[in-house]
């Protein structure tokens, strides 16, 4: 069980409350951070509603429901982070708010804590080097959605050690996923595969190979994946899709991973998918 430690979530986007989502259930105290304080009341609002799924499916005791909501504190400031030893952060795929938010730890975190990342992409050995403990920083990369997918993929810098590693191992695995440990390069393991699929079907759209309808069910029934490349891209979200084919692109500087231009005129149309209710499809 939960023991002394303490989680801070940094971001209550999907990510971030999904994440606050299964600490709380595992018996964690957590205080979730974000800037915006509709951000954050959309968060709770997603807790309890993906909770109360969880009861009508028979995974989850209706009797734990509000226990679980209680272990859930809110923030809008950065310091409501100091009682925590591991913190995480899913706040928006881009490098330098990172960078800065890394920086900005080290004066409101623990000595002993440790930072991690749920960074889709962004180096972890960069961003551990914004801090003065880059051996307690480490990227904790859970799936989408957080309380239903298995994976976390726990990602060493350069410089993070051995105990952190060993921690983060063990408190995933404590919230009931399964770790699996991967070195530092662009993608890590997880997008480095599947964002060059997902560009492919982009480019397939913009092409006329086929329609968004099709190109899917290609995938779903012809490979018998769950959803089709272009419906989890609008899950994933087209500007987080876009940010990570950027790094990629940039970090291993192979045009195979150049953003299809179709990707980028929908982000810039500000059509990011399911979150802004269009995106390959109309929601
Ligand atoms: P999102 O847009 O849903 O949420 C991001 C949140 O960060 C927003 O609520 C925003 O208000 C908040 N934020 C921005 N700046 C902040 C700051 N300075 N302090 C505190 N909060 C701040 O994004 P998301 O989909 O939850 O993605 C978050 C991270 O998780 C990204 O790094 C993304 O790459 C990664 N990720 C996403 C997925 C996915 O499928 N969407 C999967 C795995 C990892």
């Amino acid at each position: 069980m939960a023991g002394t430690d303490r989680i801070a979530v940094l971001g209550a986007g999907q990510m971030g409350n999904g994440i606050a989502h299964v600490f709380a259930q595992s018996g964690y105290s957590v205080t979730m951070v974000d800037i915006s304080p509709d951000a954050l009341a959309k968060g709770c609002a997603t807790i309890a509603s993906n909770l109360d799924r969880q009861i009508k499916k028979g995974t989850l005791p209706a009797e734990q429901r509000e226990a679980i909501i209680s272990r859930i504190a809110t923030a809008t400031s950065i310091d409501a982070i100091g009682e925590a030893t591991l913190v995480v952060e899913a706040v928006t795929e881009n490098r330098d708010l990172r960078f800065k938010i890394f920086g900005d730890f080290d004066r409101h975190a623990r000595a002993s804590a440790i930072l991690a990342s749920n960074t889709s992409s962004i180096s972890i050995t960069e961003i551990a080097a914004r801090t003065k403990r880059p051996e307690q920083v480490i990227g904790m990369h859970f799936m989408n959605p957080v309380p239903v997918m298995q994976l976390v993929e726990v990602i060493r810098g350069l410089a993070t050690s051995a105990e952190t590693t060993a921690r983060v191992l063990e408190l995933s695995k404590a919230v009931g996923k399964t770790p699996v440990e991967v070195q530092d390069y662009p993608g890590f393991v997880a997008n480095r595969i599947l964002m060059p699929m997902v560009n492919e079907a982009v480019f397939c759209l913009m092409e006329g190979v086929g329609s968004a309808e099709s190109i899917d069910t290609v995938m779903k029934l012809g490979m018998n994946h769950p959803m089709g490349p272009l419906a989890l891209a609008d899950l994933i979200g087209l500007d987080t899709c876009l940010a990570i084919l950027d790094v990629l692109h940039d970090g291993l500087g192979d045009p195979k991973y150049r953003p299809c231009p179709l990707l980028r005129k929908y982000v810039a149309a500000g059509w990011l998918g399911r979150k802004t209710k269009r995106g390959f499809y109309a929601y």
